[in-house]
């Protein structure tokens, strides 16, 4: 009919089409060869968990499933039809053909061929329909949409349309005859129409072709993510084996993200500010704008707002649990701040609390002899760098010098002497465990306050490190080398002091519910010993809140925020004090002194009466009463 055109299309296009791929697929990989370099790596070897992953996220999509059953069933469907589709493309060459499956009998072959691919089709193209239409007339405020969605959605329905036409037509009779209006009449025919079988490959041809180039690429590297980055757990061994600024891995990972936008739709920063903040959006941007336009790589492309967004992130992994590409958020968020950091793009205040660090040893700004103060109103004060002691209580900065939460050592340390415990403080001989500055993408000295904190307290020859504060914890797990040092949060250590009857517990009688905190939940995987404790102190009514365990609400104090803005956090707060009071508890725990300065500014600020603890106190409290 066209001979021309068929020419073209069947002859020439599938050469220019081979040639476009590889050459999209060159330019596509090697941004990723850009990455910095990871000196070690950590990584899971646990085959249950890879396996666990590989069905529950890359086959039935957990991660959506927990967000919205709707969404669910649509990308079910969706990624479900372009199998269909595929396979139906596989019939002339034998695979998924009516003689293949002929041994299942007639009717099971007529819906395998058939039927299912027919409906499968119209899902996939109505599916298509749907999501063009969201993104044009709904234009949901937690999605940024880029010429590029339009492409990839545009051309993904044209293929689904022009393909459903073309298995309606086999179903015709020969001709069909549609009188639309008086003199205006449609004759369609019995396929094969050569017209619209060359439209369909000339479509995916282009889509091809656009593959490479075009955010639908998450096809390939989205599985591959899951498997490398998610199943595999591959990550830096530590930050400090990682050099500033973006990996491979985390090219790889933004590579893999989808523009769900689950991870704004879960965020509590969006939520906080009204759709204004849209942090992991800027991160992915950021990253991507980076790795595929290396001319971005001059400052001038990175907007205020973008920078703004990646230095408003709490690092509180809300989004990594959810999202579907299993993408670490929190690496590449780190990773962004390093990058910016070289730029000297930093909020000027980050640059105040790294010379705080480097020069006095906390990032308070404090003199670091004062570490030890809350000490001297403790009740048994606890003895202060003893040699042969058993323990160490390694106590923070913040838990050290703030005075809002200082009754937490106080109340860590009473514990302990009641339990009979040999352990010592370091006082100023603590130095700050490095958090804020690798968060903050200002890893620079952090090594110098590893090497004094693991040396000092080798030399007093304690075999276990007690935390109260979940970010030293996570850190000391995280990023300290391997030393044989135990460590041990204090709702660990607490909840087998109560198992052991080394310490008694009292009547309480009130409704109380828990907190996770970021570093100690989601990030250090700490549940059920923090209930355990709760639940063993009589007369409690244990409440959990509606967001809870990994799906629990970041306090807002995370991420070094409070660094920029002070009362930031106390707006993200609000939220779970609201939560907390809705459920009907006079007492809200939690195990994090960041968690309780923020929840109490939270509380004035929305008028709260509850009472804000930390779990230390609690126990205390209730060992009183006993
Ligand atoms: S990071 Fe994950 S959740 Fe966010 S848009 Fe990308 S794929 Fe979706
Ligand atoms: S880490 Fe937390 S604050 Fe940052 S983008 Fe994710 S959900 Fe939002």
């Amino acid at each position: 009919m066209y001979p021309l055109l068929e020419f073209f299309t069947y002859s020439i296009m599938p050469y220019i089409t081979l040639i476009l791929v590889i050459t999209g697929l060159i330019y596509r990989f090697s941004g990723w060869f850009r990455g910095v370099k990871i000196k070690k790596y950590r990584f899971n070897k646990n085959i249950i968990t890879f396996i666990e992953h590989i069905i529950m996220d890359i086959f039935l999509f957990r991660s959506i499933f927990r967000v919205s059953k709707i969404t669910w069933f649509f990308a079910v469907s969706f990624h479900l039809s372009i199998f269909a589709i595929l396979f139906g493309h596989l019939r002339p060459f034998g695979i998924w053909s009516k003689e293949q499956l002929a041994w299942l009998g007639k009717p099971v072959e007529q819906i395998l061929v058939e039927t299912l691919p027919t409906i499968l089709g119209v899902v996939f193209t109505i599916s298509a329909f749907v999501l063009l239409i969201r993104r044009i007339i709904y234009k949901p405020t937690n999605e940024v949409s880029i010429i590029d969605d339009y492409i990839a959605i545009l051309l993904v329905l044209l293929i689904g349309l022009v393909g459903s036409i073309m298995r309606f037509m086999e179903h015709l009779p020969q001709y069909l005859i549609i009188d639309f209006l008086p003199g205006i009449t449609f004759v369609l025919e019995k396929t094969p129409n050569e017209t619209l079988t060359l439209i369909h490959i000339l479509l995916a041809q282009l889509f091809l072709i656009y593959l490479p180039f075009g955010k639908l690429f998450h096809i390939v590297t989205t599985p591959l993510n899951i498997i490398i980055a998610k199943s595999l757990g591959l990550e830096p061994y530590t930050h400090l084996d990682k050099e500033d600024g973006f990996s491979k891995l985390d090219y790889l990972e933004a590579d893999s993200c989808t523009s769900c936008a689950i991870c704004t739709e879960v965020c509590p920063v969006y939520e906080a500010t009204n759709g204004e903040y849209k942090s992991y959006i800027a991160i992915n941007r950021l990253v991507r704008s980076i790795k595929l336009k290396p001319k971005l790589r001059s400052t001038s492309s990175i907007d205020a707002d973008m920078v703004d967004d990646i230095y408003l992130c709490l690092l509180c992994a809300r989004c990594k649990v959810f999202c579907p590409s299993g993408i670490n958020t929190v690496a590449l968020g780190i990773s962004a701040r390093e990058y910016l950091g070289k730029k000297n793009m930093m909020p000027p205040n980050y640059k105040l609390a790294k010379d705080s660090v480097d020069k006095l040893r906390n990032v308070l700004g404090l003199p670091n002899e004062e570490r030890g103060m809350w000490n001297e109103y403790s009740y048994t004060p606890a003895s202060i760098m003893e040699k042969g002691s058993d323990y160490v209580y390694f106590v923070g900065c913040m838990a050290s010098f703030s005075p809002a939460v200082q009754d937490i050592p106080v109340a860590v340390n009473e514990i302990l002497t009641r339990a009979g415990l040999n352990y010592t403080i370091l006082a100023g001989e603590e130095w700050c465990c490095g958090y804020p500055l690798i968060i903050g993408g200002m890893r620079d000295g952090v090594e110098e306050l590893v090497n004094h904190n693991i040396e000092v307290i080798k030399k007093l020859g304690a075999s276990t490190v007690i935390f109260s504060c979940p970010s030293c914890f996570l850190t000391w797990r995280m990023e300290y080398p391997e030393n044989g040092i135990r460590l041990l949060h204090h709702t660990q250590l607490i909840n087998q002091l109560i198992k052991d009857n080394k310490i008694k517990l009292g009547h309480i009688n009130a409704k109380v519910t828990y907190h996770d905190p970021c570093d100690l939940g989601r990030k250090s995987g700490i549940y059920i010993e923090p209930r355990e404790i709760i639940k063993n102190i009589p007369g409690i009514e244990f409440i959990e809140l509606k967001e809870n365990r990994e799906k629990s609400l970041c306090c807002g104090g995370g991420g070094d925020v409070e660094i920029i803005d002070e009362n930031f956090p106390a707006l993200v707060g609000s939220k779970v004090i609201n939560m907390a009071d809705e459920s009907g508890v006079q007492y809200l725990v939690t195990a994090c002194q960041q968690c309780k300065r923020t929840f109490m500014k939270a509380a004035k600020k929305v008028g709260s009466n509850i009472r804000v603890v930390d779990i230390a106190e609690l126990v205390l409290l209730s060992m009183e009463n006993a």
